[in-house]
């Protein structure tokens, strides 16, 4: 370990704050989240964890119990979303796992912090809840964060992981201004007890028309269905996760869609909706000792299902460069550098997954499904390998 580096302030107890405590935890730090609700609770529904973020969670001896409480899906498919005609189908339960030696795994978020939360406590990282961060000083030697209370707290090093409206991202590089996408997202979980057995199949489905596209997986075990409804709007809606949604609205936007959709949608009893919103890469993540990680510093659109693993990565490759010598602002900025780029790219595959998911018109469509079919059907090596790149990536075992 750095001989300067021993004491590291987290803001935010999120899936990649709590990831980093531990992977620095791990690697001898001494680790102190402050975390802004009053409550560590998540909200929400699922989260899929590919090979690139299974493999963090795996070093971190937590993937057991991620199976357990996880679903692993047959195969991931496109889909017409009236006609129910596969575009494209990847085996996945199994075949992801031999292709990139770990697994595809769904699961709630809630189990996922849970998991993430125990680790910490058993590694002895402290969690102060309650804790707004507002802001930082950089010292001679170290940080000083700043609580909303006015109460200041020093470390060697600060990481802002508090999400998408960062208050640590913008004292670094002052307050970001968010494109809207011109789309809205419903999002929310059903019981799989209360649909007719078959009717959704056990993938990770994809279901596409003109101007919007639905998405649901199975969580905990096959006992419940997550769903993700997005749609094109002109109008413009708070950034939030937590915003309900009316489930009237939600059901009209898919009227008409093939039975798995409508069979999900007939039971959903509430839904949380939110705005998606583009944003440009930033120009660092680093002020010497303090650094970005997370949503914090690449927020991306949910359609590539990577924040989350991005996260991780990041979580992993940070703990590895401070514990690699040398100063703590000199470690991140070598962190920075191995990281932007990477998240930089599936920020933009997820913008481009989005405008692949959304033709604004039926023949359009058509011909958009199938030169996918034609795509994956007449040269399955190479679609098959087309994200090598991204599944097959090892943030905690690759020479840095
Ligand atoms: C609907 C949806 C589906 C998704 N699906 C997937 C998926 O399938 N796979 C995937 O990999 N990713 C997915 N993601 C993305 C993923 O959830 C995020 O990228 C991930 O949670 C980012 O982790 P984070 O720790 O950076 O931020 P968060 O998880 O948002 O955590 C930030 C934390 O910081 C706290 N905080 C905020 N401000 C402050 C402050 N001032 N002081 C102290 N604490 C503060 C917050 O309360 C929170 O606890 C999805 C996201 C959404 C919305």
């Amino acid at each position: 370990m750095n001989d300067q580096t021993r004491r590291i302030l987290i803001a935010g107890a999120g899936l990649g704050g709590l990831c980093a405590a531990l992977c620095l935890r791990r690697l001898g730090f001494e680790v102190e989240v402050l975390e802004r609700a009053p409550e560590l609770a998540e909200v929400g529904a699922g989260i899929q964890v590919a090979a690139n973020g299974s493999r963090v969670l795996a070093d971190l001896e937590l993937l057991d119990d991620v199976r357990r409480l996880g679903f692993e899906p047959e195969a991931a498919e496109i889909r017409d979303g009236v006609s129910g005609f596969t575009c494209y189908r990847s085996p996945l339960r199994g075949a992801h796992e031999r292709r990139y030696g770990r697994p595809y795994v769904q699961i709630h978020r809630a189990d996922l912090h849970g998991i993430l939360l125990g680790a910490c406590m058993r590694a002895g990282v402290g969690v102060t809840t309650d804790a707004p961060v507002e802001g930082y000083e950089r010292l001679e030697d170290g940080v000083a964060l700043r609580l909303a209370s006015g109460r200041e707290i020093e470390g060697d090093v600060l990481i802002g992981a508090d999400g998408i409206h960062s208050a640590v991202r913008a004292a670094m590089l002052g307050r970001e201004q968010p494109r809207f996408t011109g789309q809205v997202a419903w999002r929310g979980t059903v019981p799989a007890e209360r649909l007719r057995p078959g009717v959704v199949p056990e993938t990770a489905g994809i279901w596409v028309g003109p101007g919007r596209h639905f998405v649901h997986y199975y969580l905990r075990g096959g006992r419940l269905v997550n769903f993700v409804a997005v749609q094109e709007r002109a109008a413009w809606r708070e950034e939030s996760w937590t915003t309900a949604g009316d489930v009237g609205e939600l059901r009209a936007a898919f009227a008409g869609w093939h039975d798995a959709v409508g069979a999900i949608l007939e039971q959903v009893e509430s839904t949380f909706l939110w705005g998606l919103f583009g944003r440009d890469r930033l120009p660092r993540w680093t002020d010497g000792p303090v650094a970005l990680l997370g949503d914090a510093c690449h927020p991306m659109l949910p359609f590539m299902a990577q924040g989350a693993c991005m996260a991780f990565e990041d979580a992993a490759v940070l703990a590895r460069c401070l514990a690699g010598g040398g100063d703590a602002a000199g470690a991140l900025k070598r962190y920075e550098r191995l990281r932007i780029d990477r998240a930089t790219r599936v920020q933009r595959q997820a913008e481009a997954n989005a405008r692949l998911f959304h033709v604004r018109n039926r023949a359009a469509q058509v011909l958009r499904l199938g030169a996918i079919w034609a795509g994956t059907h007449l040269l399955p090596p190479l679609a098959a390998a087309r994200f090598d790149w991204l599944y097959g990536h090892d943030a905690a075992g690759d020479a840095l």
